[in-house]
């Protein structure tokens, strides 16, 4: 049985960001993942990410993003990739919305600049969106695109070359805390570790024996075609989000070379990890296609491109960062709610940080797992018991 500092399960966004901030203190780690680097199967593929700062999920995000953008640029000189692209972004919705609103409150606490537009001054500004009346807007410029896959790449990487090991289709299939250290069993091979943490993305569910009330979400982006219209490339096209009716959310992101790619947020089916539908059909084109026909000018529809992708949402949609409330060992960082991903490299730095006996200079009390007691789906994971987990259909 070999032993590790740390064992890091799950190689998406998270598990790769936590891998390299552990690997960089100096500590001994293994990362474990199902399937091949950048994989389809989860939630970290797909070409882009949005990142924005004036935050209207919770203004308490707002630090953190400041370092995350910060972050961001620095493992772009570490990695020498391009990671990170500022286009600006774009919020529109109704007074009476969580959006506009919510982007208004966080730019209010945290000083943050932020243009109110009109839908008229919208569409004079920026050619590529028909915005009917009664819509408000706002514009900011510290938004931008992420590059997913590249982004998992340079983390692995750099984790590699600060010594940490990867095990690359090789799936945790058990772990079980001991006295004196952590047992992680995998398809092939048995492991030890002094910490454990689990970043398994969609997957976090079936492993922790239901310590998290998760849900697992399917989600479609589609890719149109712009023709080359300059309208769409970035510099004449921010990000945007726009929410049609309270709760209703749609987004995009500039042409980058691959078409102008626009899905809805949120309102998925809810699936299993192990058994979800990668066949996109009329029905998740529909509303997409309708929402780019009525908001957006001059783009081609049907769609060229699509991909399915999952979200993991919980119950209060904000992330799970921290230790196990009742083992300090073990360690959960994921559930991004589909708005992870921005924060993977500031959360792999914070929770390294917690593994390794630190404060968070920052205030992550929030998304911490303490929230979730009581609120279990089956109660077994509420203490940290050995775990198997649930045998499932493969897909690859
Ligand atoms: C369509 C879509 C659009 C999004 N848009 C945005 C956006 O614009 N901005 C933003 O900030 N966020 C966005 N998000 C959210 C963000 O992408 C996710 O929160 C983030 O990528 C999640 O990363 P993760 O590492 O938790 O999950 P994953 O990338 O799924 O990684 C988890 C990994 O764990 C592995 N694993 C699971 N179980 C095991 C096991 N037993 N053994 C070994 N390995 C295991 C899995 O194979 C997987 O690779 C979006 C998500 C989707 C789906």
């Amino acid at each position: 049985v070999r032993h590790f500092d740390a064992i890091v399960v799950g190689c998406g966004a998270m598990g790769s960001s936590l891998s390299y901030r552990l690997a960089e203190k100096g500590l001994r780690v293994r990362a474990l993942e199902q399937f091949g680097l950048n994989h389809g199967f989860g939630s970290s593929h797909g070409r882009t990410r949005i990142i924005r700062l004036a935050y209207y999920e919770d203004p308490r995000y707002v630090p953190l993003l400041l370092r995350a953008f910060d972050g961001w640029r620095e493992l772009e000189r570490d990695s020498g990739a391009e990671l990170l692209k500022m286009t600006g972004g774009l919020m529109v919705g109704g007074e009476e919305g969580e959006l506009v609103p919510g982007v208004m409150r966080s730019a209010r606490a945290h000083g943050l600049r932020c243009e109110s537009l009109t839908a008229k001054e919208v569409g004079e500004r920026f050619d590529a969106f028909a915005l009917s009346d009664g819509y408000s807007a706002v514009y900011e410029e510290s938004a931008g695109v992420l590059f997913p896959e590249k982004i998992v790449e340079s983390f692995v990487r750099l984790a590699g070359a600060a010594g940490c090991e990867f095990g690359f289709s090789e799936r945790v299939t058990r772990w079980s805390p001991e006295r004196e250290r952590i047992i992680v069993e995998t398809d092939d091979e048995t492991y030890s570790a002094d910490r454990v943490a689990f970043c398994a993305g969609a997957w976090a569910g079936s492993l922790l024996g239901d310590l998290l009330p998760l849900g697992v979400e399917r989600q479609v982006p589609f890719w149109f075609s712009s023709r080359g219209r300059e309208s769409f490339k970035p510099g004449r096209m921010p990000v945007f989000i726009v929410e049609e009716a309270p709760g209703v959310f749609y987004y995009g992101v500039p042409e980058l070379g691959h078409g102008v790619k626009v899905a809805r947020s949120h309102g998925g089916k809810a699936v299993g990890p192990d058994y979800v539908d990668r066949a996109v059909t009329r029905e998740d084109a529909v509303p997409v296609e309708e929402f780019v026909t009525r908001r957006m000018r001059g783009l081609e529809v049907p769609a060229m491109d699509s991909t399915t992708c999952l979200y993991t949402n919980t119950p209060d949609f904000h992330f799970t960062a921290g230790l196990h409330p009742d083992d300090d060992r073990l360690a959960v960082l994921g559930a991004g709610s589909g708005h992870g991903f921005k924060f993977s490299g500031v959360l792999g730095e914070v929770l390294a940080g917690l593994m390794t006996g630190q404060r968070s200079p920052y205030d992550v009390s929030f998304l911490g797992l303490e929230r979730f007691k009581g609120q279990a789906r089956s109660g077994t994971g509420r203490s940290p018991g050995s775990h198997q987990v649930a045998s499932s259909r493969r897909e690859d």
